[in-house]
């Protein structure tokens, strides 16, 4: 399909598989005049995978702003541009909002080509509820911004997705299993689309340990799934204690079952009648 003069376009590229780049996405790539890379050697592995000769040029965050009154007059002067990130879906947590926003402020037309992202990736696969969820990107590298950052999020009722680098994955979900009650299910998403994909699950408190016991695990790159805070679970138990409440519940009535659960693990009673309400309901 011939390009649109004077366009800029924002493609999607691949966070693994290289075969994940849309027919579209290589066809733009092909025809534009000039790619804006995030990385340009990055980005040139993938053009010569796919034999594309296009020029490129870099922009990052270190040099965006001073980059976009070039990149426009470009598109003023009827080039077409396509701008790409090292891995998925630019600007989602990589560079390109200050030159989208000045395109648009300018006028000019911005066209998106879709393709990856691994928020998105990560979550069509996780099993958590996917009808509302809020992307927070990366968390604050300090561990008592990032405390704070958790806490505000604590009452979130939305599944929650974050990235994390192997720098602080560890530091990350022990301050995760810290601060967020101990029974929300998290998934940890690592190296989607590449050889070394894994989805682990686990109540969030446990998940510190599980990585420590397999320090393979920690390598790679991270996407990070809470379950939301429930309106009508109770997060003041633990997994044990949901445990064997659950287990009660498959051989006795609610109430004797709620009833020896209170006495078997110390919980509070109405907690536990919550919980077992919400273990009976049928799940969609
Ligand atoms: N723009 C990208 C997108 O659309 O997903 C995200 C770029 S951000 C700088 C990089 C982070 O995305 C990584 O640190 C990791 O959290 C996540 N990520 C990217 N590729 C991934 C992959 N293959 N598996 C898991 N997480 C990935």
């Amino acid at each position: 399909m011939p390009l649109s003069p004077g366009t800029l376009y924002v493609v999607a590229t691949p966070i693994g598989h290289l075969g994940d780049i849309t027919v579209r996405a290589l066809d733009v790539l092909r025809q534009v005049d000039l790619i804006a890379a995030e990385d340009t050697r990055h980005c040139r592995k993938l053009l010569a995978h796919y034999d594309i000769p296009t020029p490129t040029t870099a922009l990052h965050e270190h040099n965006e702003r001073g980059k976009i009154p070039e990149l426009l007059e470009k598109l003023k002067r009827g080039l077409t541009l396509a701008l790409v990130s090292d891995a998925g879906t630019p600007l989602i947590s990589d560079p390109g909002y200050p030159l989208i926003s000045a395109a648009l402020t300018e006028s000019l037309r911005v066209m998106p080509i879709p393709g990856p992202c691994a928020a998105i990736t990560a979550l069509s696969a996780a099993g958590l509820p996917t009808d509302r969820f809020t992307f927070e990107g990366f968390p604050p590298r300090q561990s008592s911004a990032r405390r704070h950052f958790f806490d505000k999020l604590k009452s979130e009722p939305r599944t929650l997705i974050l990235y994390e680098s192997s720098h602080r994955i560890e530091a990350c979900l022990k301050d995760m299993a810290e601060v967020f009650p101990p029974g929300r299910h998290l998934v940890i998403a690592k190296e989607l689309t590449k050889i070394h994909e894994r989805f682990i699950s686990s109540p969030v408190a446990q998940a510190p340990i599980l990585l420590k016991q397999s320090p393979e695990l920690m390598k790679g790159e991270f996407v990070l799934l809470l379950e939301g805070a429930s309106t009508t679970k109770n997060d003041d138990l633990n997994p044990e204690q949901r445990r064997i409440l659950h287990l009660l519940l498959t051989e006795c009535s609610l109430k004797t079952a709620v009833m020896l659960a209170e006495k078997i693990t110390g919980a509070r009673k109405k907690s536990l009648y919550q919980e077992a309400l919400n273990q009976l309901q049928p799940k969609n």
